[in-house]
């Protein structure tokens, strides 16, 4: 199907549904619907006004802990030599659900393979979410878990967006303390520029049977993996490949949620843009071409603004469409830059590739970046169109770059360089 009529059938479908595409809708209407209906409703029963919500979760302190044999301990990699994401800690937490009997107690375990129903309702209808985030240690060899609370909340939102049931998220905080402590010797140690050990929130439906139907069963995992720097090579600004045929996202769709149904189909996406020779996908949306995200990460455009005195401004696309993905690096620069910057404005709002194409014209587009817990913010040097033609971005020198800025002040509170709440210090 053509990625316009794609759009469009989904544009008529979220009518049909709601009226309204934004996500939170949705979650309102799928959460009457379950309380309302029984058997499914038992599992919030407790969720009544007398009752708190948390007594239809988990919790810490039901915690059962089972330590791997220290001769089963496996030797720490190299951070420098690390590849993302293939090797893993010692330990796992996991918790599982089940309609009739509720949330079990968290599990902290030896790291293990899961045993699985061919028919689990995640292998054939990717009912999967999944979070990331990182612990850091400090200057001071202190671990700070960064905003986690914020992934622990949209990953309550990929939850009820899945139909899989709830959990007190001030629980799971604290169950992913106890685990990042227990593996706290996995934090690589500090002064190697940006490694960290990266923090896997997933939670799977894992009911046996082939219906596509809510699941009644599932299992909130976590698992940790230590990671090394981000920039091996320095600061290296990618080239990015922009063709409007590829959608990662549409209004009453789900790309506001990190659900693992929407990465499998934009990889061999990626495969086109690397055969090309080019880094990332650029993620265009609507015959007008608007930029809404680069690869895995939220785009961030610094421009002279001609509409305020031509006066430094960051633009990134807004969230009220459910086209973009919530990111937590997103917010905390928005915050920042809001915040504290004298010299900057940000606006939330969309931009398109012909506006791009003239700043570039008129010398107004400063830099472009992607930001993401990956590498906080990842700079942009090119945009190759399907024409063939490439628009060139500038890349300021590091003493005046947007994105160098933000990038120390995000690392100065992650290693503890600068106090801040966002920053939690790890509590075992
Ligand atoms: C995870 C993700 C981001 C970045 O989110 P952070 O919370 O900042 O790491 C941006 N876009 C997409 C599509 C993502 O999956």
């Amino acid at each position: 199907m053509a990625a316009s009529s794609l759009v469009r059938a989904s544009v008529a479908h979220g009518k049909l549904v709601s009226g309204c595409y934004t996500c939170d809708i949705l979650d309102t209407l799928v959460l009457r619907h379950f309380i309302n209906k029984p058997p499914f409703g038992r599992a919030f029963a407790t969720t009544s006004s007398n009752t708190s919500a948390a007594t239809a979760s988990f919790s810490a302190s039901q915690l059962q802990i089972t330590r791997c044999p220290q001769d089963q301990l496996k030797g720490k990699p190299d951070p420098k030599t690390l590849v993302f994401g293939r090797s893993f800690s010692d330990h796992m937490l996991r918790i599982d659900w089940d309609e009739t009997t509720g949330w079990s107690a968290p599990q902290i375990t030896p790291f293990q393979n899961f045993s699985m129903h061919p028919a689990a309702k995640v292998l054939h209808y990717a009912l999967e979410a999944f979070e990331g985030t990182k612990a850091f240690r400090g200057y001071d060899d202190r671990i700070r878990l960064f905003r986690l609370d914020r992934n622990i909340d949209r990953l309550l939102n990929s939850t009820r967006r899945l139909a899989l049931p709830e959990f007190d998220r001030v629980e799971l905080e604290k169950c992913i303390h106890k685990l990042v402590a227990i593996d706290s010797d996995w934090v690589p140690a500090s002064g190697e520029q940006m490694t960290a050990l990266y923090i896997r929130p997933t939670i799977i439906g894992t009911e046996p049977t082939l219906g596509v139907d809510l699941s009644h069963q599932c299992i909130l995992y976590v698992i940790l993996s230590p990671v090394g720097p981000y920039f091996k090579e320095g600061f290296k600004p990618v080239s990015l490949y922009a063709n409007p045929k590829y959608v990662r996202a549409w209004p009453g769709g789900a790309g506001n949620a990190k659900l693992g149904s929407n990465y499998a189909p934009t990889i061999a996406h990626q495969k086109v843009a690397e055969s090309l020779n080019l880094q990332q996908v650029l993620w265009l949306f609507g015959d007008d071409q608007k930029l809404t995200e680069v690869g895995c990460m939220n785009i961030m455009v610094c421009i002279r603004d001609s509409a305020r005195q031509g006066r430094m401004t960051l633009v990134t696309p807004p969230l009220d469409d459910g086209l973009i993905l919530p990111g937590i690096v997103r917010n905390s620069i928005i915050e920042l830059v809001r915040d504290s910057w004298t010299d900057v404005d940000v606006v939330e709002r969309y931009i398109n590739i012909s506006e791009i194409q003239s700043l570039v014209q008129n010398n107004n587009l400063v830099e472009m970046f992607g930001a993401g817990t990956a590498c906080v913010v990842c700079p942009i040097k090119s945009i190759q169109l399907v024409n063939g033609d490439t628009i060139v971005v500038p890349t300021p020198e590091p003493e005046v770059s947007v994105a160098q800025r933000i990038l120390k002040e995000i690392t100065d509170i992650q290693y503890g360089r600068r106090p801040h709440h966002w920053a939690r210090i790890l509590n075992d």
